[in-house]
Order: C-alpha cells, then structure tokens, then sequence
C-alpha cells in the first residue's frame, strides 16, 4: 500500500485547524495520510478535535502522525533530557488521542561527547521513554527520524542502529535530509536501494518516509526546498517501492506541501502507467500491477 500526504495542514486549506486540514486533505486532495505538525511549542488540541481525527481517520481509511517539537535532545544533560521527555510524552499522549500511528522525533545532538557516547545515551533515553509508554498502554509509536547535518545525531546507520537496540521504537526515512548528509550521495536506484539494504535487519512491515527537494552543502542541509527544485530524484524510489512492493507512507515535508504530495501522488500514478500500459491509474489501485 502507498499512502500519500503532508507535513501539516494544506496551505491551500482555508480553515487552519488540524482537524479542517485533514478534512481537506481526504475530501480536497483525495489523499489519505497527514502528519499533524506540534513542531514550533506544543501545540494544545482540545480533546474534541483529536476525537474528531481520530473518528475522521478511522471512517474515511486516513492515516495519521504526529510531528512532536523539533528541539528535543536525548543526548544531552539532564534538564534537557528531562525537557525533551516532556516534549514526547506531551505529543506522544496527544497523538494516542489522534490515533496516530508514529510520532516523529529528532533524536538529539552530540555535543561534547564522541559518537559512541551519544549513541549510548540516545539508547539509555529512548529505552526509558518506551518503557513509559508501555506502561501507559500508549499504542503510538516513537519513530526516530534521520537527521540532515553532521553535528546532528541521526544518520541511516545511527538510526538503524537504535532501532536495533530499542525494541517498539521504528526508524522514519527522511530522504532529504539523507542526501543533505551524504552531500547529495541519492542519485539514481541503487543508492537509494542501499538506504533499504540498511533498514532491512529491522524487518520493517512499513516505512515512513519524508520527502522534500533540499539545499545543501558539505554535507550540512541548509533549507527545504520544492521536490523539483532539488536534486534528489524521485522516480527511482517509486521503482523501488513497487517492485518491492513496500508499504509506504510518503510525507511531502516540502515548502509546498500539499502540490508536492499531490505531485508525488502523480509521479507514483505515472510509474503504475508505465507498467499496467493502461493511461489512468490510482495510486490506492495497486492489484494489477501487485498480483
Ligand atoms: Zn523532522
């Protein structure tokens, strides 16, 4: 399955509330996934609009994420651990609310310490919050996102890595910042099949994905740009998802996000016509090119 969607709610949506932007991006944009974004302060939602996203999600087959503060560090010291505990319980409980599925965190900065340190202490924090969570019966996700700058802990192999060690805790693929890290190594299909190689001993029934053009340079992302205005391809990805047939959930984290998840939705629509050879497709219509 191919689920397709936005970092927060359409530009294009008037009505700038969660729960109108996930209206929108069903009824509107015929998608079917979204990424509620707490990411500038936590964001208060009252409990009767994470009901209704709740509800709305489950009746119309929408898939729902949550986006949790972007300054959290699970490496540092102890008030800023203890901060960014906060921060993920606060978005982890309210997307449990939402009944979403993953909520996307950033893992945290090396600092002063070597690579080997930060790992231990990223593990040591994400065991305890899992724990947590577990005890609250919280079925959302923690998903660790992988990080575009080199001070920043949070490449492919780091984030594999925790997953490995942290059992409930799931990797999301941020491909922008992937290549903004590898200084633009996301060329054509078999780099991107590598990201996948490095996924594969976490045996990943659904992957995450962000998606967005990026600038960047040596090997530190600067800004997101439109997905056309990158350089990071998208159609060897699509390849790779259908032949694989992946279960996938694409989240446009573009400056234009919803036209560039539309416009993904278009290049996945485009690849399923070069196989079927037909001149329409659906991305939610996968059986002729699936059996
Ligand atoms: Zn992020």
């Amino acid at each position: 399955m191919i689920r397709i969607g936005q970092a927060g709610i359409p530009l294009s949506c008037k009505g700038r509330t969660n729960k109108d932007g996930l209206a929108y991006t069903k009824k509107i944009l015929d998608l079917n996934a979204m990424e509620i974004q707490f990411v500038r302060g936590l964001y208060v939602m009252s409990d009767e609009e994470a009901l209704f996203i709740k509800d709305f999600s489950k009746e119309n087959d929408m898939e729902v994420h949550v986006h949790a503060p972007y300054y959290i560090n699970l490496a540092g010291d102890e008030d800023e651990v203890t901060m960014s505990f906060e921060k993920i319980k606060n978005s982890v409980m309210m997307a449990e609310k939402m009944g979403a599925k993953i909520a996307v965190i950033h893992p945290g900065f090396y600092g002063d310490l070597n690579e080997k340190k930060t790992m231990a202490k990223i593990i040591k924090n994400t065991k305890k919050i899992v724990d947590h969570l577990k005890k609250e019966k919280i079925k959302t996700k923690i998903g660790l996102e992988t990080m575009g700058k080199q001070k920043v802990f949070g490449s492919i192999e780091e984030i594999v890595n925790v997953c490995k060690e942290v059992k409930d805790i799931v990797p999301v693929i941020d491909f922008g910042h992937i290549h903004a890290r590898c200084n633009g190594c996301l060329k054509e299909r078999a780099d991107f099949e590598k990201i996948f190689d490095k996924l594969k001993p976490l045996r990943l029934r659904h992957y995450l994905i962000h998606l967005t053009g990026v600038l960047y340079e040596n090997g530190n992302e600067y800004y997101h740009l439109p997905i056309k205005k990158g350089d990071m391809p998208l159609a060897p990805l699509i390849e790779i998802i259908l032949d694989k047939k992946y279960n996938v959930t694409l989240i446009s984290e573009s400056p234009l996000l919803e036209h560039d998840a539309v416009y993904i939705k278009l290049q996945v629509e485009k690849a399923i016509m070069k196989r079927t050879g037909k001149e329409t497709a659906y991305y939610k219509d996968l059986s002729e090119i699936y059996d």
